[in-house]
């Protein structure tokens, strides 16, 4: 059986109708840049989120980005963050001129280790950005307490964590800022680029939408150096509509990862995600872990098994990241989770044969492979 990595066709199907309707609605009243449709859009995330006050962005890069550059983040500022993670949370903090300083993770979570976090707060950190890595939030208590008690601000990158829990809080709500994209393949996906900030402090969100707009306060009327970060009408209706259908995917991912988990679970070769106890994650990526595992994604797509990598370098052994002279060595657990993750099939539509099949898959690619390692043994 062959199965996809995502299918966007399955999941648009059922609201059709409804996105149609969304996208003419714009097009009768010409909001197409910012508007009503994004402001409402606003508001409805914002409450989603049990937040105060949602800004619409045209991406997660966007939200990560304005969101730092509305703390004041800087040139010569450090802006913590985890190895583990897109590019764009590095890039966003780069691209207000501070540099990153990367903490390792957790071996169980992938997310922030808060207890290597002290250690690596200098008079120069900014701000800290844990990331909610696969769907799951971070360890946030410890983070926000060592955070509170140095000064510093917490902006949750929760670009993967659209409805996670933590202790009872939603993902975005616990940090001054909570940064959200909705690229297509996000549990929350625009059909088309966008992103949006979340925040209590209206201060912020202020200052957040006048960077959004060129920094205008009012048109033409410029107080600050911003740039063109609106998100589009097209997007924020689209999103008022697929908003409504999150929890509902969530809870079907959420079955999809114990019935995977069940399956691959007492396979020795196969560490499986640890949901913690702390909250509820929304397994954006269901990814567990396996050595040989370039062969193991090969043999899966010859089955015709999409599976994906989340991700192959981490970000402070790219190229790019070169210049700030982290090593091989310098955050063994991401590198480790690096070799050994693969991302498989998790979209709320998957049926239940699928799954049966790509655990079946995955089952018989480590056990073909298992001779092998016991020479290596
Ligand atoms: C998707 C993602 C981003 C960037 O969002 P875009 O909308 O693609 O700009 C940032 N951080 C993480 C963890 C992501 O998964």
């Amino acid at each position: 059986m062959k199965v996809p990595f995502l299918d966007l066709s399955a999941h648009h199907q059922p609201m059709r109708e409804q996105l149609d309707a969304a996208i003419r609605d714009v097009i009768d009243s010409n909001a197409f840049a910012s508007g009503p449709f994004v402001a409402a859009f606003e508001r409805e995330f914002a409450q989603y989120c049990g937040s105060d006050f949602a800004v619409g962005v045209g991406s997660g890069t966007d939200a990560l980005w304005l969101s730092l550059l509305a703390l004041g983040v800087g040139p010569g500022d450090e802006v913590i963050t985890v190895p583990s993670t897109f590019m764009a949370t590095a890039e966003a903090i780069s691209c207000c001129a501070a540099r990153p300083k990367f903490v390792d993770i957790d071996e169980r979570t992938y997310t922030l280790d808060p207890n290597l976090l002290e250690a690596a707060i200098t008079p120069k950190t900014k701000a800290i950005i844990p990331v909610h890595l696969f769907g799951q939030c971070a360890d946030m208590d410890p983070i926000l307490e060592i955070a509170a008690r140095r000064g510093i601000p917490v902006v949750e990158d929760a670009c993967q964590a659209h409805g996670a829990l933590y202790k009872g809080r939603k993902a975005g709500a616990m940090g001054v800022a909570g940064c959200f994209s909705f690229y297509p393949g996000k549990n929350l996906g625009a059909l088309g680029e966008a992103g949006a900030v979340v925040t209590g402090d209206q201060g912020l969100a202020e200052k957040i939408r006048i960077l959004r707009d060129h920094g205008q306060h009012r048109k033409y009327y410029h107080s600050k150096i911003g740039w063109n970060a609106r998100m589009d009408g097209i997007q924020g209706a689209v999103l008022s509509v697929k908003l409504k259908h999150l929890d509902v995917g969530n809870v079907k991912r959420h079955s999809h990862a114990l019935l995977y988990d069940q399956l691959l679970g007492e396979t020795l070769e196969i560490i499986t995600p640890f949901e913690a106890p702390y909250g509820r994650h929304v397994y954006h990526v269901y990814a567990v872990r396996v050595q040989n595992r370039n062969q193991v994604l090969q043999a899966m797509s010859d089955k015709g098994i999409g599976c994906a990598i989340h991700y192959p370098i981490p970000v402070h052994l790219q190229d790019a990241y070169r210049f700030l002279g982290c090593e091989k060595g310098c955050f063994p657990v991401a590198e480790t989770c690096a070799e050994e993750f693969l991302s498989l099939p998790m979209f709320p539509e998957l049926t239940h044969a699928q799954i049966h099949a790509v655990a079946d898959e995955l089952k018989l690619c480590i056990s073909s492979r298992r001779p092998v390692s016991k020479c290596l043994k």
